[in-house]
């Protein structure tokens, strides 16, 4: 909901980090006649051309680290890629600079209110999935966030919408202020982004502020067995693996308490990591008072996107699964528990710290064969020597050639990297469509076991 509203006008800006939420936030603030500067610490060739674009606009672009000055600026505005801790945000804290992120600034430009849905995996699965069960029961809402357009960029059409339903990171939340969302979804919680956050509990603790500002007339809902600190909102609970939550999966039902609402398989959803998303959404779509029919065919209707165990495609009976996005070990374990029958897993990529052999146990007997590609190879064959025969290999195209010679009748060959992709791709994108390119190419004979 629209929170307390700064006057922005001749207010002199400077928004760290020429990306699109540094360029929405720079955006909305022209509108709102403030002095912008926009900051970024590259000098590459796309940043230049941004630049150009913002000067024609009357904003001043710095570019470069040594660019930064930290005087004479009102407020300045974060990105949410851009750690807090970098020099040049100390500098500006030094200055006495207030910093802002740009959630915060979205939310007090926002007119409706807001679902904020955050955790450390199935954040855009369920975020899309809210705002298409409230767009099937006639709702005007709009997705957005980390998945897509910067809160700041929907900010000014808000007026004419019944809600808005926002993906935010631990990042984003780190400076929120006044960030309230009239419902708040927080999914889950495991190790990831410790290249970031000192520790699980810092990081933890960055994603409980989405609860910071809630009211008693708010709603939370929260996985069952999360330790997080609600706040003042009525708390719905969900979880695929338990008893005695609101919202739970039995016998292959999404339930209410002991109501069954729906049969999974009824979506094409799969995977009990998948099911907390529904039963969360779920929770959301009763707290609006949407009608059960509206969800169900919400969620009939609901295609995975890309890259989240995505089936490219099945060939001689061997299902190639695409779950690039998996860039952390529990997506990782989630993607490999959620596929039936047993998994050729394409694993690896950026060493973001983690420990994989946390995951021998989640494996074993599931996963037949391992092929590891990047930075973390090494590492990873060796957690799991014993446990997954394991190969190293080249790249991509290797794996997929080894896993078609590999793969058998009723097997799932599984990308799920369980890494981030920056040593050997621009991002996960380009890394699924990679694999998808491979499958695609793969020959009609490679069917056969060879
Ligand atoms: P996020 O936006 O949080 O990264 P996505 O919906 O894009 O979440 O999914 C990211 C990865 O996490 C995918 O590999 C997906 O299969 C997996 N995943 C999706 N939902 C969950 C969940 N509830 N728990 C664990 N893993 C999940």
């Amino acid at each position: 909901m629209k929170g307390e509203i700064q006057k922005w006008n001749g207010t002199k800006v400077i928004v760290l980090g020429i990306g699109r939420s540094g360029q929405a936030a720079a955006e909305w603030l022209l509108g709102q006649k403030a002095e912008v500067t926009m900051f970024d610490e590259t000098k590459s060739a796309e940043a230049k051309s941004l630049a150009q674009k913002w000067e024609k606009r009357g904003v001043r672009v710095l570019l470069g680290k040594d660019r930064m000055e930290a005087v004479n600026f009102d407020q300045a505005i974060l990105s949410p890629g851009i750690d807090p801790k970098r020099p040049v945000v100390r500098q500006l804290v030094d200055a006495g600079v207030p910093i802002l992120g740009e959630l915060e600034l979205g939310s007090q430009a926002c007119l409706c209110p807001i679902v904020a849905v955050t955790g450390t995996n199935g954040k855009s699965t369920t975020t899309e999935l809210i705002a298409s069960v409230f767009s099937t029961a006639g709702k005007k809402a709009v997705g957005c966030g980390n998945l897509g357009r910067p809160l700041c960029e929907v900010a000014p059409l808000t007026g004419g919408l019944d809600w808005v339903v926002v993906e935010v990171s631990s990042f984003q939340l780190e400076t929120v202020v006044t960030f309230r969302p009239k419902v708040a979804v927080y999914l889950n919680l495991t190790p990831d982004h410790l290249d970031r956050y000192p520790s699980v509990e810092k990081y933890a603790e960055a994603k409980a502020r989405i609860f910071l500002n809630q009211k008693a007339e708010d709603f939370a809902v929260v996985q069952k067995g999360l330790e997080v600190e609600t706040g003042k909102a009525t708390v719905a609970s969900f979880t695929s693996d338990a008893d005695g939550a609101d919202y739970t999966i039995r016998d292959g039902w999404l339930c209410r308490g002991e109501e069954r609402l729906m049969r999974q398989e009824e979506t094409s959803l799969r995977g009990p990591h998948n099911a907390e998303n529904m039963l969360a959404a779920w929770a959301v779509a009763e707290f609006e008072k949407i009608s059960r029919e509206a969800v169900k065919e919400a969620f009939r209707n609901y295609r995975a996107l890309p890259h989240r165990c995505e089936l490219v495609r099945v060939l001689g009976g061997v299902n190639w699964v695409n779950d690039s996005k998996a860039t952390n070990l529990d997506a990782m374990e989630r993607a490999v528990a959620g596929t039936e029958g047993s998994v050729i897993l394409i694993a690896g990529g950026k060493d973001k710290g983690f420990d994989f052999s946390e995951s021998r146990k989640r494996l074993a007997g599931k996963v037949r064969g391992a092929l590891l590609i990047g930075e973390m190879a090494e590492k990873i064959e060796k957690a799991w020597n014993g446990v997954v025969p394991c190969r190293r290999v080249q790249d991509l195209e290797e794996a997929v050639e080894r896993a078609a010679k590999m793969a058998v009748f009723g097997e799932t060959v599984l990308l799920s990297p369980g890494c981030s992709s920056y040593d050997m791709f621009k991002n996960f994108e380009e890394r699924g469509e990679k694999y998808r390119q491979c499958v695609t190419a793969l020959p009609e004979e490679k069917k056969r076991n060879e």
